[in-house]
This record gives C-alpha cells, sequence and structure tokens, in this order.
C-alpha cells in the first residue's frame, strides 16, 4: 500500500485475499496494544481517512450488509413514507424469532442511484457503520476484519494501521 487510499472494491477483495495470513497475524498483534492508544490511533486514521473517501460513489454497505431495525425506527419511517406500519412490515422487513427484525433485500430497498433516499430516517445501523470513531475497537476486531474487504474506509484505516503501530509485515 502506498499513500493514497484505495477505493476499488475489486482491487480491495483481491488485496484482502492474497493478505489473509498477514491479517491473522496482525489481529493477533492487535490485541497485546493498550486499549486507549489503540483507540486513539484509529480514531485519528479515521478522522483523516473517512472524509476523503465519498460513500455516495461506493455504497457497498447499503448493497451487501444486513440491516436490523427496532420498532421505533420503523414507526417512524412507516408515518415518513405515508404507510401503515402493516403496509411497511410487508413491503420492508423480514421477522425473526425473537421478535428481531431486518430490511428483507440487500441491496437495501431504500438506496438508489448509491444514495440513500430515506437518510434522515435511515437506522442507527446505517449511521453507525463504519464505526471506527467508536470506542473499544480491541473489542471489534472480528466484525472491522468481516467488513475489512468490503469497506473501503475500514481497508484503509487497518492498512494505515499497520505502520501507525509498527506491525512487522515480515513477521507474518
Ligand atoms: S436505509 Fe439508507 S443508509 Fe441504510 S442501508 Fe438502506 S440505503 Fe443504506
Ligand atoms: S461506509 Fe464504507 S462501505 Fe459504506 S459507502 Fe462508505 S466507504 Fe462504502
Amino acid at each position: 500500500m502506498n499513500n493514497q487510499l484505495q477505493v476499488n472494491l475489486s482491487e480491495i477483495v483481491a488485496f484482502a485475499e492474497k493478505h489473509t495470513e498477514e491479517n491473522i497475524a496482525f489481529i493477533q498483534f492487535l490485541k497485546q496494544l493498550n486499549t486507549e492508544t489503540l483507540d486513539a490511533i484509529v480514531h485519528t486514521l479515521n478522522e483523516q481517512i473517512a472524509p476523503k473517501i465519498d460513500c455516495t460513489i461506493c455504497g457497498n454497505c447499503c448493497k451487501s450488509l444486513m440491516i436490523n431495525v427496532t420498532e421505533n425506527e420503523a414507526n417512524t419511517l412507516a408515518k415518513h413514507l405515508n404507510q401503515s406500519r402493516e403496509e411497511f412490515d410487508d413491503l420492508y422487513i423480514e421477522k425473526g424469532n425473537s421478535g428481531t427484525m431486518i430490511i428483507n433485500k440487500i441491496p437495501c430497498h431504500f438506496l438508489q442511484d448509491n444514495k440513500c433516499t430515506v437518510y434522515e430516517y435511515r437506522f442507527e445501523g446505517c449511521k453507525e457503520f463504519s464505526a471506527m470513531h467508536l470506542p473499544h475497537f480491541q473489542q471489534r476486531l472480528f466484525t472491522v476484519f468481516m467488513h475489512y474487504n468490503r469497506c473501503p474506509i475500514i481497508f484503509n484505516i487497518v492498512e494505515k494501521l499497520k505502520a501507525a503501530t509498527g506491525f512487522d509485515r515480515n513477521l507474518e
């Protein structure tokens, strides 16, 4: 990786496949670092990298993630769409056994031309992703690396994090 940000999803997937072993070693390396120091480095990288990546060109999270929906979110969005909850649920919601709700289609129904058509009413999970601004990065390594080959923001932060933490790629 040079200093340029990688935003080409095909190249990110290919890079991720080639660096599986390196990333397994990196995860073990990250687990040994001080939690607060690691969060501070990740947050700084996020502030530098996230604003440079145009999510309206990418849209890959909306095309590939399962989206959780709460009762409140469903009520609010149904109202905004002038639909009853019954209509809204029939059109957009899949319900799990324990009362959980997810959007019933991937890519998400509300994505058009790579833009969210209900942006003001999007779900908490949508707002939170890529989650690189959140604390406890070390406790979220599984999900970080699950999304590493899907989200250019996460991918570029992780790759820059290797240099920022002094990870020795040759030790894999
Ligand atoms: S609601 Fe909007 S932001 Fe959330 S997944 Fe759908 S299109 Fe994306
Ligand atoms: S958050 Fe990541 S996956 Fe989603 S649109 Fe932005 S860069 Fe793409």
